[in-house]
Protein backbone atom coordinates (compact mmCIF):
# COMPACT_ATOMS: atom_id res chain seq x y z
CA UNK A 1 0.00 0.00 0.00
CA UNK A 2 1.12 3.28 -0.87
CA UNK A 3 2.09 5.71 2.14
CA UNK A 4 1.84 9.38 2.15
CA UNK A 5 5.06 9.60 2.60
CA UNK A 6 6.16 7.20 0.53
CA UNK A 7 9.68 7.21 -1.09
CA UNK A 8 10.78 10.67 0.96
CA UNK A 9 13.52 10.91 2.70
CA UNK A 10 13.01 13.04 6.35
CA UNK A 11 15.36 14.23 8.66
CA UNK A 12 14.25 14.43 12.11
CA UNK A 13 16.08 15.95 15.17
CA UNK A 14 15.50 15.38 18.67
CA UNK A 15 14.14 12.08 16.75
CA UNK A 16 15.04 9.68 19.70
CA UNK A 17 12.45 10.63 22.09
CA UNK A 18 9.33 11.82 22.93
CA UNK A 19 7.62 14.32 19.60
CA UNK A 20 10.30 13.56 17.55
CA UNK A 21 10.24 10.20 18.31
CA UNK A 22 6.67 9.74 17.28
CA UNK A 23 7.27 11.68 14.41
CA UNK A 24 9.89 9.31 13.13
CA UNK A 25 7.73 6.00 13.45
CA UNK A 26 4.44 7.96 12.11
CA UNK A 27 6.87 9.07 9.09
CA UNK A 28 8.04 5.52 8.62
CA UNK A 29 4.97 4.07 8.81
CA UNK A 30 3.86 6.36 5.72
CA UNK A 31 7.08 5.20 3.81
CA UNK A 32 9.67 7.64 4.63
CA UNK A 33 13.46 6.44 5.05
CA UNK A 34 14.53 8.24 8.33
CA UNK A 35 17.70 10.47 9.32
CA UNK A 36 17.45 10.76 12.92
CA UNK A 37 19.88 13.44 14.47
CA UNK A 38 19.98 13.28 17.95
CA UNK A 39 22.69 13.62 20.77
CA UNK A 40 22.51 10.02 21.96
CA UNK A 41 22.85 6.93 19.71
CA UNK A 42 21.27 4.40 22.38
CA UNK A 43 18.57 6.59 23.34
CA UNK A 44 17.26 5.75 19.75
CA UNK A 45 17.29 2.25 19.79
CA UNK A 46 13.56 1.59 20.27
CA UNK A 47 12.88 3.95 16.95
CA UNK A 48 15.66 2.78 14.72
CA UNK A 49 13.75 -0.80 15.58
CA UNK A 50 10.36 1.26 14.80
CA UNK A 51 11.61 2.34 11.49
CA UNK A 52 12.83 -1.21 10.52
CA UNK A 53 9.71 -2.93 11.49
CA UNK A 54 7.71 -0.46 8.87
CA UNK A 55 9.66 -1.57 6.77
CA UNK A 56 11.79 2.07 5.90
CA UNK A 57 15.17 2.87 6.66
CA UNK A 58 16.84 4.30 9.26
CA UNK A 59 19.42 6.58 9.86
CA UNK A 60 21.09 7.41 13.26
CA UNK A 61 23.09 10.88 12.86
CA UNK A 62 24.68 11.72 16.12
CA UNK A 63 24.27 15.72 16.38
CA UNK A 64 24.24 18.86 18.50
CA UNK A 65 22.37 20.89 16.74
CA UNK A 66 22.80 23.82 18.32
CA UNK A 67 26.60 23.22 16.45
CA UNK A 68 26.43 24.43 12.85
CA UNK A 69 29.24 22.31 11.99
CA UNK A 70 27.06 19.20 12.96
CA UNK A 71 24.36 20.39 11.13
CA UNK A 72 26.49 20.53 8.02
CA UNK A 73 27.76 17.38 8.56
CA UNK A 74 24.38 15.38 9.71
CA UNK A 75 23.09 17.24 6.15
CA UNK A 76 25.82 15.53 4.17
CA UNK A 77 25.48 12.40 5.87
CA UNK A 78 21.95 12.32 4.80
CA UNK A 79 22.65 13.06 1.40
CA UNK A 80 25.51 10.82 1.18
CA UNK A 81 22.81 7.86 2.96
CA UNK A 82 19.92 8.36 0.70
CA UNK A 83 20.59 11.02 -2.18
CA UNK A 84 17.69 13.00 -1.12
CA UNK A 85 15.95 15.04 1.34
CA UNK A 86 12.32 15.69 1.44
CA UNK A 87 10.87 16.99 4.94
CA UNK A 88 12.47 18.37 8.07
CA UNK A 89 11.11 18.04 11.69
CA UNK A 90 13.36 20.07 13.97
CA UNK A 91 12.12 18.83 17.07
CA UNK A 92 15.59 18.66 19.59
CA UNK A 93 15.14 21.45 22.00
CA UNK A 94 15.27 21.92 25.93
CA UNK A 95 12.95 23.08 28.62
CA UNK A 96 15.87 24.65 30.29
CA UNK A 97 19.85 24.75 30.54
CA UNK A 98 19.99 22.11 32.70
CA UNK A 99 17.52 19.84 31.46
CA UNK A 100 18.16 16.12 30.28
CA UNK A 101 15.38 14.26 28.74
CA UNK A 102 13.43 12.98 31.63
CA UNK A 103 15.61 13.93 33.84
CA UNK A 104 14.70 17.25 35.35
CA UNK A 105 11.39 19.76 35.66
CA UNK A 106 10.02 21.67 32.82
CA UNK A 107 10.44 25.16 34.85
CA UNK A 108 7.40 26.49 33.00
CA UNK A 109 5.92 27.94 36.24
CA UNK A 110 6.26 30.35 38.56
CA UNK A 111 8.81 28.29 40.63
CA UNK A 112 11.10 28.16 36.88
CA UNK A 113 14.00 30.98 36.27
CA UNK A 114 13.17 35.00 36.58
CA UNK A 115 14.43 37.24 34.51
CA UNK A 116 15.96 39.45 37.03
CA UNK A 117 17.86 36.08 38.73
CA UNK A 118 18.64 34.27 35.70
CA UNK A 119 22.40 33.23 34.96
CA UNK A 120 23.49 34.80 31.16
CA UNK A 121 24.78 31.52 30.56
CA UNK A 122 21.88 29.65 31.24
CA UNK A 123 19.86 32.40 29.15
CA UNK A 124 22.36 31.54 26.56
CA UNK A 125 22.09 27.89 26.69
CA UNK A 126 18.38 27.71 25.93
CA UNK A 127 18.20 30.18 23.01
CA UNK A 128 21.17 28.63 21.78
CA UNK A 129 19.49 25.15 20.91
CA UNK A 130 16.01 26.13 20.93
CA UNK A 131 15.73 28.75 18.59
CA UNK A 132 19.90 29.64 17.02
CA UNK A 133 19.69 25.54 16.37
CA UNK A 134 16.54 25.28 14.63
CA UNK A 135 17.81 27.82 12.05
CA UNK A 136 21.17 26.10 11.42
CA UNK A 137 19.39 22.92 11.37
CA UNK A 138 16.78 24.84 8.89
CA UNK A 139 19.55 26.07 6.54
CA UNK A 140 21.63 23.60 6.19
CA UNK A 141 18.26 20.94 5.21
CA UNK A 142 16.95 23.57 3.25
CA UNK A 143 20.50 24.13 1.48
CA UNK A 144 20.04 19.97 0.58
CA UNK A 145 16.21 20.35 -0.75
CA UNK A 146 17.80 23.77 -3.18
CA UNK A 147 20.59 21.19 -4.13
CA UNK A 148 18.00 18.62 -5.12
CA UNK A 149 15.51 20.95 -6.87
CA UNK A 150 12.00 19.14 -5.93
CA UNK A 151 11.30 21.37 -2.79
CA UNK A 152 10.36 20.43 0.26
CA UNK A 153 8.91 20.95 3.89
CA UNK A 154 9.96 22.17 6.67
CA UNK A 155 8.41 21.52 10.20
CA UNK A 156 9.81 22.92 13.21
CA UNK A 157 8.60 22.54 16.55
CA UNK A 158 8.01 25.12 18.78
CA UNK A 159 5.30 25.50 21.52
CA UNK A 160 2.00 27.54 22.87
CA UNK A 161 4.57 28.96 25.14
CA UNK A 162 5.69 31.06 21.89
CA UNK A 163 2.38 32.64 22.32
CA UNK A 164 1.57 32.31 25.80
CA UNK A 165 4.30 34.04 28.33
CA UNK A 166 5.26 32.24 31.78
CA UNK A 167 6.22 33.25 34.83
CA UNK A 168 10.05 31.92 35.25
CA UNK A 169 10.36 30.91 31.95
CA UNK A 170 11.48 33.80 29.67
CA UNK A 171 14.23 31.92 27.76
CA UNK A 172 11.58 28.95 26.82
CA UNK A 173 8.97 31.36 25.91
CA UNK A 174 11.57 33.91 23.94
CA UNK A 175 13.17 30.97 22.06
CA UNK A 176 9.76 29.26 20.80
CA UNK A 177 8.68 33.02 20.30
CA UNK A 178 12.09 33.46 18.15
CA UNK A 179 11.32 30.23 16.39
CA UNK A 180 7.85 31.27 15.12
CA UNK A 181 8.96 34.54 13.56
CA UNK A 182 12.02 32.45 12.29
CA UNK A 183 9.21 30.28 10.58
CA UNK A 184 7.12 33.13 9.03
CA UNK A 185 10.70 34.31 7.77
CA UNK A 186 12.22 31.63 6.19
CA UNK A 187 8.63 30.54 4.83
CA UNK A 188 8.98 33.70 2.41
CA UNK A 189 12.90 33.63 1.93
CA UNK A 190 12.49 29.61 0.55
CA UNK A 191 8.91 30.20 -1.58
CA UNK A 192 10.27 30.23 -4.88
CA UNK A 193 12.48 27.24 -4.49
CA UNK A 194 9.05 25.20 -3.38
CA UNK A 195 10.01 24.86 0.00
CA UNK A 196 7.04 25.35 2.59
CA UNK A 197 8.13 26.51 6.49
CA UNK A 198 5.61 25.72 9.00
CA UNK A 199 5.81 25.41 12.84
CA UNK A 200 3.82 23.72 15.65
CA UNK A 201 2.52 25.17 18.75
CA UNK A 202 2.03 22.51 21.02
CA UNK A 203 0.61 22.05 24.51
CA UNK A 204 1.19 20.19 27.31
CA UNK A 205 2.29 16.66 25.60
CA UNK A 206 3.45 13.24 27.67
CA UNK A 207 6.69 13.12 26.85
CA UNK A 208 9.92 13.12 28.80
CA UNK A 209 10.24 16.79 29.20
CA UNK A 210 6.83 16.71 31.38
CA UNK A 211 7.91 13.81 33.47
CA UNK A 212 8.57 15.85 35.97
CA UNK A 213 5.92 17.76 36.41
CA UNK A 214 3.15 14.46 35.77
CA UNK A 215 4.80 12.79 39.00
CA UNK A 216 3.68 15.88 41.36
CA UNK A 217 0.17 15.68 41.57
CA UNK A 218 0.13 19.41 41.99
CA UNK A 219 2.13 19.96 38.62
CA UNK A 220 0.15 17.48 36.92
CA UNK A 221 -3.80 19.72 37.93
CA UNK A 222 -1.71 22.67 37.07
CA UNK A 223 -1.38 21.51 33.28
CA UNK A 224 -4.76 20.17 33.60
CA UNK A 225 -6.37 23.41 34.40
CA UNK A 226 -4.49 25.37 31.78
CA UNK A 227 -6.04 23.02 28.95
CA UNK A 228 -9.45 23.03 28.27
CA UNK A 229 -9.92 19.72 26.89
CA UNK A 230 -8.49 18.69 30.80
CA UNK A 231 -6.24 16.41 29.35
CA UNK A 232 -2.64 16.29 27.83
CA UNK A 233 -2.08 15.65 24.66
CA UNK A 234 -0.07 12.88 23.00
CA UNK A 235 3.06 12.33 21.18
CA UNK A 236 1.45 10.74 18.23
CA UNK A 237 -1.12 13.78 18.37
CA UNK A 238 1.71 16.30 17.18
CA UNK A 239 2.95 13.50 14.93
CA UNK A 240 -0.62 13.76 13.46
CA UNK A 241 -0.09 17.66 12.68
CA UNK A 242 3.38 17.12 11.20
CA UNK A 243 2.58 14.25 8.99
CA UNK A 244 -0.17 17.34 8.17
CA UNK A 245 2.54 19.87 7.56
CA UNK A 246 4.74 17.98 5.20
CA UNK A 247 1.99 15.91 2.90
CA UNK A 248 0.28 17.62 0.51
CA UNK A 249 -3.08 17.67 2.23
CA UNK A 250 -1.00 20.89 3.43
CA UNK A 251 0.54 21.83 -0.16
CA UNK A 252 -0.91 25.41 0.13
CA UNK A 253 0.21 26.09 3.66
CA UNK A 254 3.69 28.14 4.41
CA UNK A 255 4.65 30.59 7.06
CA UNK A 256 2.05 29.44 9.86
CA UNK A 257 2.12 28.30 13.20
CA UNK A 258 -0.52 25.67 14.21
CA UNK A 259 -1.36 24.69 17.87
CA UNK A 260 -2.13 21.29 19.05
CA UNK A 261 -3.09 22.12 22.70
CA UNK A 262 -6.44 20.60 23.78
CA UNK A 263 -8.09 24.47 23.20
CA UNK A 264 -5.84 27.24 25.34
CA UNK A 265 -6.62 30.13 23.71
CA UNK A 266 -3.35 31.39 22.29
CA UNK A 267 -4.91 34.60 20.36
P1 LIG B 1 12.16 15.13 24.83
O1 LIG B 1 11.45 13.82 24.94
O2 LIG B 1 13.07 15.54 25.91
O3 LIG B 1 12.89 15.15 23.42
C1 LIG B 1 13.83 16.11 23.08
C2 LIG B 1 14.92 15.44 22.28
O4 LIG B 1 15.82 16.47 21.81
C3 LIG B 1 15.75 14.46 23.12
O5 LIG B 1 16.00 13.28 22.38
C4 LIG B 1 17.05 15.23 23.34
O6 LIG B 1 18.22 14.42 23.46
C5 LIG B 1 17.15 16.03 22.04
N1 LIG B 1 18.05 17.16 22.18
C6 LIG B 1 18.16 18.04 23.18
N2 LIG B 1 19.13 18.93 22.93
C7 LIG B 1 19.66 18.58 21.73
C8 LIG B 1 20.72 19.10 20.94
N3 LIG B 1 21.43 20.17 21.33
N4 LIG B 1 21.00 18.48 19.78
C9 LIG B 1 20.30 17.39 19.37
N5 LIG B 1 19.30 16.86 20.08
C10 LIG B 1 18.99 17.45 21.26
O7 LIG B 1 11.07 16.30 24.74
P2 LIG B 1 9.82 16.53 23.76
O8 LIG B 1 8.69 16.89 24.63
O9 LIG B 1 9.68 15.44 22.78
O10 LIG B 1 10.30 17.87 23.04
C11 LIG B 1 10.43 17.97 21.62
C12 LIG B 1 10.19 19.43 21.24
O11 LIG B 1 8.83 19.78 21.56
C13 LIG B 1 11.06 20.42 22.00
O12 LIG B 1 11.50 21.42 21.10
C14 LIG B 1 10.12 21.01 23.02
O13 LIG B 1 10.49 22.31 23.43
C15 LIG B 1 8.82 20.99 22.26
N6 LIG B 1 7.62 21.04 23.08
C16 LIG B 1 7.35 20.06 23.99
C17 LIG B 1 6.19 20.15 24.78
C18 LIG B 1 5.82 19.12 25.78
O14 LIG B 1 4.88 19.35 26.57
N7 LIG B 1 6.46 17.97 25.84
C19 LIG B 1 5.34 21.24 24.61
C20 LIG B 1 5.64 22.21 23.67
C21 LIG B 1 6.78 22.10 22.91
P3 LIG B 1 18.69 13.86 24.93
O15 LIG B 1 17.51 13.17 25.49
O16 LIG B 1 19.83 12.94 24.61
O17 LIG B 1 19.08 15.05 25.73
Amino acid sequence: MQGRLSGQVAVITGGASGIGAACARRFAAEGADIVIADLDRSRAADVIDAVDAAGRRAAFVATDTSSEADNLAMAAEAMATFGRIDCLVAAAGIASADYVSGGEPEQGGAAGRPVMSQPLADWERVLAVNLTGVMLTNRAIAACMMQGGNGGAIVNIASSAAAIPLRGGADYCVSKAGVWMLTKVLALELVGHGIRVNAIGPGFIETPMTAVMRSDPAGEAAMKRMTPMRRLGQPEEIASTALFLVSEDSSYLTGQLLFPNGGMFVG
